[in-house]
């Protein structure tokens, strides 16, 4: 059994946001996950940036994809 995403509604993963999510945002955290781990958050198209920022700038980010409209 992997980490399935929520059946819907899929919302920014982003602190007080109440969005719709647009991006799933891959991650894992060597120190605290396998390798092959997947985290996912999930970004509206405004936090995206912000989000993936905070992953990439700690070295935590694997992928990101864009979810079905
Ligand atoms: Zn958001």
């Amino acid at each position: 059994m992997g980490e399935a995403l929520p059946a819907e509604p899929l919302i920014c993963s982003a602190k007080g946001c109440r969005a719709v999510a647009r991006w799933a945002l891959h991650w894992n955290n060597p120190r605290l996950h396998d390798f092959d781990r997947r985290k996912t958050w999930l970004a509206c198209d405004e936090h995206r940036d912000r989000l993936s920022a905070f992953l990439s700038g700690r070295g935590f980010l694997r992928e990101t994809a864009a979810l079905p409209s």
